[in-house]
């Protein structure tokens, strides 16, 4: 039997995640500090624990509504309201989904017929190109580039733009760069969206970790909810990743067409995860404002050593990720990475994880404790200073 005659060939090319293979090497070194993995280092807070306990003492162990717990997505409602603006209808309007990883696969498998275009920003979250591959799309990535700090140029996209294009795919904050967006740029993607007529995935994971400034989401923007799909989930701003719930908000008829791929390969998310995520909509505001401020401190501290020891950093304005330059140093992103892994046992993610234009750069999380950022800072400038020495004797050579 030739196991290469029975893989799809769309899944055959598709690349394994750059970040997975470096964190089976990190897995085997225990005093390595890793600045990888892109997930709070908080554990989630008491009282959202406690209601999902509390919920398996009540044996609330059942498949619930495909849709989710109506009760969640009532939560859900209030919760998009107040804090994005649109009003959506909790039975038609809304799916609860296990992350807003399911929620990105699906939509796109709802919207997209082969060869159908996508358009996206990268450096971007690892999962889009491949999720467009796997829904026999075409990934139009839109670079953004460091000289204006990884900033989003709507001209890019309207320049980027061919006919075949369906979905406008954006993340704010964005996973890895940090970067939000602003009110005017928002208005000129969705004048673009709106005379393209293009449905837009706004995937808005790290809303609650903007530090600078309020977040605006696109579906606030006049005539944009209903072409806009709003996704959210719990695993980052409440710390939730573990838990695995995630939603998505939009037009009627297309949560109609996600949920029809739901209920048949999903079914429905955990009971107990959505329990947990109606105490979190309710109760859980004050733990993610305590968060944020942690990471703020964290982001403060590890960007200002960054730029001490001379790798340029720009301020993320949210996420949980900085995404300095290793230009100065004369490695690449690669060569950096694993030196830095085996010389001071210090776990970073290459740039290029993220895309082609993520070269010369790596993503530092700074979702971990103030203690390991002192350590692994001091750790990086020890490097680096020995990269110099390094270039000085051949040069002297
Ligand atoms: N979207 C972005 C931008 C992310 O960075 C991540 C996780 O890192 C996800 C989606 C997936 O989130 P979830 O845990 O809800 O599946």
């Amino acid at each position: 039997m030739n196991p290469e005659n029975f893989i799809a060939d769309h899944v055959k090319s598709l690349p394994r995640s750059g970040i997975r293979d470096f964190f089976a090497i990190v897995s085997e070194m225990p005093q390595a500090i890793s600045l990888g993995i892109g997930e709070p280092d908080f554990v989630t807070p008491w009282k959202i624990r406690e209601a999902s306990i509390f919920a398996l003492e009540q044996g609330k162990t059942s498949y619930t509504d495909n849709r989710g717990l109506l009760s969640l997505r009532k939560e859900i409602s209030k919760y998009c309201s107040s804090f994005f603006g649109p009003e959506y209808d909790p039975v038609s309007e809304i799916l609860v989904t296990v992350g807003v990883s399911e929620a990105i696969d699906i939509a796109l498998r709802s919207i997209l017929n082969p060869g159908d275009m996508v358009l996206y920003h990268e450096p971007c979250y690892v999962s889009y190109a491949p999720s467009v591959a796997l829904a026999f799309g075409e990934a139009i990535p839109v670079t953004t580039t460091p000289g204006n700090e990884f900033s989003l140029d709507p001209e890019a996209f309207e320049k980027a733009w061919k006919p075949g294009c369906k979905v406008l795919m954006l993340n704010f904050p964005t996973n890895p760069t940090g970067g939000t967006a602003n009110h005017e740029k928002l208005e000129r993607l969705a004048k673009f969206a709106r005379d393209k007529d293009l449905i837009v995935i706004s995937d808005e994971i790290y809303a609650e970790l903007t530090y600078e400034g309020e977040h605006v989401s696109i579906s606030s923007l006049p005539g944009m909810k209903e072409r806009t799909l709003l996704l959210h989930g719990f695993s980052k701003g409440f710390a939730m990743t573990g838990f695995r719930v995630g939603f998505g908000c939009g037009p009627d008829w297309l949560i109609e067409a996600m949920m029809k791929i739901h209920q048949y390969c999903m079914m429905c998310a955990p009971i107990l995860s959505q329990e947990a995520a109606v105490e979190a909509l309710k109760n859980g505001q004050d733990d993610v404002l305590h968060m944020r401020e942690q990471y703020k401190k964290r982001r403060d501290f590890l960007v200002r050593r960054f730029n001490e020891i001379g790798l340029a950093c720009h301020l993320p304005r949210g996420s949980f990720y900085a995404f300095p330059s290793i230009s100065s140093t004369g490695l690449n992103e690669v060569d950096f990475c694993h030196r830095l892994l085996r010389e001071q046992e210090v776990a970073l993610v290459p740039g290029t994880a993220f895309g082609d234009h993520g070269t010369h750069h790596f993503r530092a999380s700074f979702s971990t404790s103030y203690e390991k950022l002192v350590k692994a800072s001091d750790r990086i400038e020890k490097f680096v200073s020995s990269l110099d020495s390094e270039n000085f004797e051949s040069a002297a050579v």
